[in-house]
């Protein structure tokens, strides 16, 4: 997990408490101020409370009729409320996570961090990477309908059937991450066959799992190498430790002299020296791939023992509904 993110999450989480806090806060204080009677009832409800605490602090056991004339209390203010034209509830506390209250923890004896919290760093990490942040790229959402359904004469599937088969293929790959075979992957094709949308499906089903992925534009990385081959900063560490890499649309980044072609290398090599998993799209077929990044870099993303080489074929279908 990345920690400064858990702590953000965590922030928010403490911020969602203490903005519902006071709006009850100030709804109590509105009402009051404009409904005698209402304010009435809910002092009479604070002294059930107040005197019930004191008696306990003498030793008194709490009365036994106690939540039931709690539960009285508070039905009064909902009805008065109610008369008023107001909902019922606008006096109860309010929760963005009725599960923890918003205190980010679950649990009685041992307490455990919140799904809420959760979401909150897994939305985070979204935005970090540049995936949309609602998370909504996903293999449930990939849509294989846009796809023609004809079988070419001297193919064994249609586009849409072979389709479903990349979706299982990298679906099954991210569910079974660090055990999946082989451990690298490149989906190869032209534009518009929803290559991306299965990277950042794969990327969002890692991130489900609290699994740490770095997502990049070969653009990005790039510019990255050129800083780092300049001497301005490090930013190639984060690609080569990352546990997972993902880099998007290599092909269209420019061919930087002593930079791009070195640097991947570089960058392909020592993680696969690492046993660490990288996952790239590209335009490039196989035999472009040798001749833009030399044999040396083709020969590793091509190696079906370490890297799955998946060509996704057909027509285009950016004009289409995905
Ligand atoms: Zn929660």
């Amino acid at each position: 997990m990345r920690e400064d993110l858990l702590r953000e999450a965590e922030a928010q989480t403490q911020e969602a408490q203490r903005r519902n806090e006071e709006t009850l806060r100030q709804r109590r204080e509105e009402v009051s101020a404009r409904y005698p009677d209402i304010r009435e009832l809910l002092e009479r409800r604070q002294d059930l409370i107040y005197g019930s605490i004191s008696g306990m602090l003498r030793g008194k056991a709490p009365a036994a009729d106690l939540p039931r004339a709690m539960e009285e209390a508070s039905g009064e203010i909902r009805e008065a409320l109610q008369r008023r034209g107001l909902p019922g509830d606008y006096l109860s506390p309010v929760y963005d996570c009725p599960l923890c209250q918003d205190t980010g923890f679950v649990g009685e004896t041992v307490k455990a961090r919140c799904e809420c919290v959760r979401k909150r760093y897994q939305n985070l990490l979204r935005q970090a990477i540049g995936l949309r942040d609602d998370g909504a790229e996903t293999f449930a959402s990939f849509r294989s309908d846009v796809f023609p359904d004809e079988t070419a004469p001297g193919e064994q599937r249609s586009q849409r059937q072979t389709m479903e088969r990349l979706r299982a293929l990298c679906e099954e790959w991210a569910n079974k991450y660090p055990r999946q075979v082989p451990r690298d992957m490149v989906l190869s094709g032209k534009s518009g066959l929803g290559k991306t949308f299965l990277l950042h499906a794969m990327a969002n089903r890692l991130i489900e799992r609290e699994i740490p992925v770095l997502l990049i534009s070969a653009y990005s990385f790039v510019d990255t190498a050129r800083r780092s081959w300049y001497g301005q900063e490090d930013g190639l560490r984060e690609l080569l430790e990352s546990e997972v890499l993902m880099i998007d649309d290599l092909g269209i980044e420019p061919l930087v002299p002593n930079v791009t072609i070195e640097q991947l290398f570089n960058l392909i090599n020592q993680r696969q020296r690492a046993g660490l998993a990288t996952v790239i799209s590209t335009n490039l077929n196989a035999e472009e791939l040798k001749s833009r990044y030399t044999e040396r870099i083709a020969s590793r993303l091509t190696d079906g023992r370490i890297c799955g080489f998946i060509p996704l074929r057909g027509r285009d279908i950016r004009n289409g509904r995905m």
